[in-house]
């Protein structure tokens, strides 16, 4: 997988239009041809002024050399002089046109023109209009006319358009070299380094934050780019040593989950053990750890139904300690309970076999539920519990029957004609262990 797929595209693309330096070499570029326009019109104005100057003082210069000549030809009348004059004063280049207006006593004023080619419009060309005198003694001067010199516009504006051409031609060459070297110093200054940055961001993951960026500069530049080198090699170290903290946090916070769900196990452990320890303290009776009475309902609807079912006998014994008041009151209370003890470990002890059931219903009265035992079965059994507990002969000074403890059962079995619920036939088994006890206790009646 490549990590670094998208941002390394990014790199990819910012050599492109987007590029930074191509931007600032546009700005630059934008900025000279304004400033470009800036200067040339300035330039222009002020090399427009400069080339007036220079006519007004070359048509100065060039009245300075025909004036006299002009003057002289006047007074001496001497017209061809004054025509050939004023033709090489018009063919000298900054004039344009010539005109001379000459005064003479006694006539109308008489102007004579020469000019270089007919011209139209605006004129701009400087003029320069000067008296002409002529001084025939010493102290006498004699004025002799007007002379007018017009500026050749046609030089006028060719030496503005010479200029301007130099103007133009320098400052864009200026704009275009200020341009260029600007996008090189970028470029190598800034543009390499900032590629270079992007690249290595772009090809940093998780297991490669050790690798340093390094922009190969000479060690003395202090500039941004040494500070954001400086800044990524810090992020990088700062991330680096986050990412370990990290995942040191995962391990103790996995080793802690580990741990929890020990405890878990263990408490559920103890909590399952608890509840079946509570489940079968419920379902026993406390003193003999026999079945109470709440377990005894439970299992006789079970085996009457099975024993209706299959037609398999069962028959139950009702099982009373005879004058156990008189126990209590001869021997005390803790004695009775021991006495309750053992005469139900001579019930369980004879009534071991799978399925049967013997439970304490409360007081010093049991009862047993045999199945698959018929009413002759469960006599001998009877009697043989009887004939256990004689065996443990255990003191009743207080009885009148026996110098022993005695019990008196009663038995009743299961007829499925007469008898179609259990309690029935418990009650039957009450029945015959009241006959046993008024027939003179410690006896077996059905
Ligand atoms: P009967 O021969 O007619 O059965 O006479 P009985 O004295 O055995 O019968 P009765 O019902 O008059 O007395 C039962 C006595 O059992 C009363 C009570 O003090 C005693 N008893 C009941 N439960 C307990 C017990 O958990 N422990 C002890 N020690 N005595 C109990
Ligand atoms: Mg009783
Ligand atoms: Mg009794």
């Amino acid at each position: 997988m490549n990590a670094a797929g998208p941002a390394s595209g990014a790199v990819d693309s910012a050599r492109g239009s987007r590029s930074l330096g191509r931007r600032l070499v546009l700005a630059t570029l934008g900025f000279c041809l304004l400033f470009t326009l800036l200067t040339v019109g300035v330039r222009t104005w002020s090399a427009w002024n400069d080339t007036l100057e220079e006519m007004n003082a070359e048509l100065a210069l060039i009245d300075q050399v025909f004036s006299s000549t002009l003057s002289k030809a006047i007074w001496e009348l001497d017209d061809s002089a004054l025509n050939s004059q004023l033709d090489s004063l018009v063919q000298a280049a900054p004039v344009g046109r010539v005109e001379l207006q000459i005064i003479r006593a006694g006539r109308p004023p008489e102007v004579r023109a020469r000019e270089r080619e007919a011209r139209g419009g605006a004129r701009l060309a400087p003029s320069l209009q000067r008296p002409l005198g002529y001084e025939p003694y010493a102290g006498e001067l004699e004025t002799l006319g007007t002379l007018t010199l017009e500026g050749n516009e046609r030089l006028l504006w060719r030496r503005l358009f010479d200029e301007m051409t130099s103007i133009v031609v320098t400052q864009a060459i200026q704009s275009l070299l200020l341009a260029g070297l600007i996008m090189w110093l970028f470029h190598v200054t800034v543009t390499v380094h900032v590629r270079r940055i992007a690249r290595h961001l772009a090809q940093l993951s998780p297991d490669t934050l050790g690798r340093r960026l390094r922009l190969g500069r000479s060690p003395d530049r202090h500039d941004e780019l040494s500070l954001l080198e400086v800044g990524v090699n810090g992020l990088q170290d700062k991330l680096s040593s986050y990412l370990a903290r990290q995942h040191q946090a995962e391990l103790d916070l996995a080793a802690h989950r580990d741990r929890l769900a020990e405890l878990v196990a263990e408490r559920t452990a103890e909590l399952s053990e608890a509840n079946a320890r509570l489940e079968e303290l419920s379902r026993s009776d406390p003193l003999t750890g026999l079945a109470n009475r709440r377990a005894f309902d439970e299992l006789k609807d079970v085996e009457f139904r099975r024993a209706a079912r299959l037609g398999q006998p069962l028959t139950v014994l009702m099982c009373d300690v005879d004058f156990f008041k008189r126990y209590n009151d001869t021997y005390g209370h803790a004695q009775g309970d021991q006495c309750l003890r053992v005469i139900a470990e001579t019930l369980s002890g004879v009534f071991a076999r799978a399925g049967e059931v013997v439970a304490r219903l409360g007081g010093e009265e049991f009862v047993v539920l045999l199945p698959g035992s018929d009413a002759a079965a469960a006599r001998r059994s009877a009697e043989r519990v009887q004939q256990r507990l004689a065996e443990r002969a255990l003191a009743h000074s207080g009885s009148p029957i026996s110098p022993h403890v005695t019990l008196s059962i009663g038995v009743a079995a299961f007829d499925a004609e007469a008898i179609d619920h259990f309690d029935l036939l418990l009650h039957r088994a009450d029945e015959a262990l009241y006959r046993a006890k008024s027939q003179g206790r410690n006896r077996i009646a059905d």
